[in-house]
């Protein structure tokens, strides 16, 4: 069940109506989000959710607070989240961190990185490089949380499509739950992401 824990984003990528709107990023308590994923629980039965939230990641005391409090909950719930892919490094989600976080039942981080052509993350201004989005697609080799890497701005042609394609496909550690997903991905990239699953 989608849910948001969260609203607005503080980030200004030039395609986002966040940067229009010249939003800021508000959140709920850790105890209310557990309060509330309880109260579906037990009136509906629903234990998977997905929260849908543009800056998940973004308080650091939010997070661990959170995972503490579902790890100790009588209810155990299944849970997914988009995160920014800048949020995925050794000094927050480390490998212990990670492992806290699978414990309380994540089992999938969705990251809209757009594209792997650093000519277009630095028009779109999204804060990320090349490097970052390698580093965060490749955090799913110490975790069973699932990293679901999202290409395809929508606005790369040229060049620029070749060199966000095969930044994924030449560097990720594909695992058989990594998902990569690409609006504008080429027939000959999708083979070589199925044979990449299959070995
Ligand atoms: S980080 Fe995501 S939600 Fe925030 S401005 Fe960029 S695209 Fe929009």
């Amino acid at each position: 069940m989608p849910i948001l824990t969260g609203l607005g984003c503080s980030y200004k990528c030039t395609f986002c109506e966040h940067a229009l709107i010249n939003s800021r990023h508000h959140a709920l308590e850790a105890k209310d989000i557990v309060k509330q994923m309880n109260y579906y629980y037990e009136k509906y039965n629903i234990d998977s959710f997905a929260f849908f939230d543009e800056e998940f990641l973004s308080d650091k005391e939010r997070i661990f607070e959170l995972t503490d409090l579902l790890k100790n909950n009588t209810n155990k719930f299944y849970w997914g989240t988009q995160v920014r892919a800048s949020d995925i490094h050794e000094r927050y989600i480390n490998k212990e961190r990670l492992q806290q976080i699978e414990e309380s039942g994540c089992i999938r981080f969705s990251m809209g990185v757009e594209s792997g052509s650093p000519r277009m993350l630095k028009k779109i201004k999204k804060g990320l490089t090349p490097e970052i989005v390698i580093r965060a697609a490749n955090f799913g080799k110490n975790s069973k949380i699932g990293p679901d890497v999202s290409l395809g701005d929508n606005v790369s042609v040229g060049n620029d499509v070749v060199i966000s394609n095969s930044l994924i496909m030449d560097n990720t550690i594909i695992e058989s739950n990594t998902c990569v997903s690409d609006s504008i991905v080429s027939g000959k990239n999708i083979l070589s992401l199925n044979n990449k699953l299959k070995e």
